[in-house]
């Protein structure tokens, strides 16, 4: 270990107040480290098991106070301005980072850094301009904002011309960028930990299903050929190094019909595909993000049991019980006061019976 070690008794700023804010505090607390998060809302879930600092993103003030406070600042949302982790980042050490964050919020740079990082994405094309809108070719496809989309929303499939029109007018002519629709055998997403010193370390590659734009569910094995695993880990691997990170970076990646692995989008930060590391691997993601920001070693990222990964989403963390009672579940409440359509209430583990 180096001297640029964070050790133990160190206390870890998290910018965003949700569940994975709440969850790397809790990965944290495991290792002996102190967490304070900072978000503009009063009432943060991650506010529940760690002190909570409430603030807006551009009160450069109140983000001082905030990294004076703490010994190195991570974010658990890509949707933080950037000039909010730079703030931060002119007082203490922010890992992943000001670059990861630049290119994973918006979906038109991100894919052209895939392409230049020589990692495969679907077809695509900006679209700004009318003139953009009458020269498109990759139909059918899926019109995205190129900002602010996140579990399905600022999305729209389109089959033809005619409804690529009406899909963009109702963006608001947005800025937006248009993906051929890629014909998927399954989705897969790579979990890379980067250190300091520059080891990157890929968890056991999940399976994802979406339903509506939204994870759904994540099974490890994935069952997949050996083939498709190594190149999944091998891109993650490539992303890590390329965006020259220190924390975690989760690559969601498409697995077509005829076995190429394509990009679809990333994230710089713990990720709901790697929940299951939680009670199935022999490190958490939250662990190990904390391990590669606080320059510690990398953790091992063995399967300790098969499992499958479920979401609560809206009403269905009511049936709680039924989950506590079975006991093949790991049942994980984010302790979110309201359930709306879609929101992200919880999620269980099933381990698999030996
Ligand atoms: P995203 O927000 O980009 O991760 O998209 C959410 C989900 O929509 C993905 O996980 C896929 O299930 C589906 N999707 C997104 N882009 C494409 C595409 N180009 N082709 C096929 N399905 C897609």
């Amino acid at each position: 270990m180096t001297s640029d070690v964070i050790p133990p008794g160190s206390t870890i700023g998290i910018l965003g107040g949700g569940q994975l804010g709440r969850m790397t505090a809790m990965g944290a607390a495991r290792l002996g480290y102190r967490a304070l998060s900072y978000s503009p809302e009063a009432d943060a879930i991650a506010g529940q098991v760690a002190p909570h600092m409430q603030g807006a993103y551009d009160d450069t003030a109140a983000l001082a106070r905030f990294a004076a406070e703490v010994d190195v600042i991570t974010y658990e949302f890509e949707n933080v301005p950037e000039r909010t982790v730079a703030a931060c980042a002119r007082h203490k050490p922010v890992r992943p980072g000001v670059r990861p964050i630049h290119f994973a919020q918006h979906r038109l740079r991100e894919k052209e850094f895939f392409r230049k990082a020589g990692i495969g994405t679907a077809d695509y094309q900006p679209i700004a301009t009318a003139t953009d809108l009458a020269a498109a070719t990759a139909l059918p496809g899926i019109l995205k904002t190129c900002t602010d989309g996140y579990d399905g929303k600022g999305q729209a499939r389109v089959a033809t011309r005619d409804e690529l029109v009406a899909a963009w007018a109702r963006f608001d002519r947005r800025e937006c960028i248009l993906e051929a629709l890629v014909d998927f055998q399954c989705e897969v997403s790579a979990i890379v930990a980067r250190s300091l010193d520059g080891q990157t370390r890929c968890f056991p590659i999940g399976r994802n299903e979406h339903r509506d734009g939204i994870l759904r569910t994540t099974t490890v094995p994935s069952g997949l050929p050996g083939g498709v695993l190594a190149e999944a880990q091998r891109l993650g691997q490539q992303l890590a190094t390329s965006l020259d990170l220190v924390g975690l970076v989760a690559l969601e990646m498409f697995v077509t019909r005829d076995g190429r692995v394509l990009a679809n989008e990333m994230a710089p930060r713990p990720h709901n595909s790697g929940h299951w590391t939680i009670d199935a691997c022999a490190t958490s993601q939250f662990e190990q993000l904390v391990r590669a920001i606080c320059g510690l070693p990398l953790g091992p990222v063995d399967v300790l049991r098969p499992s499958r990964m479920e979401n609560l989403i809206g009403d269905e963390a009511i049936a709680w019980p039924r989950y506590l009672a079975d006991p093949t579940a790991r049942l994980h409440l984010y302790g979110k006061a309201k359930a709306r359509p879609g929101r992200k209430m919880g999620h269980v583990t099933y381990l698999v019976p030996e």
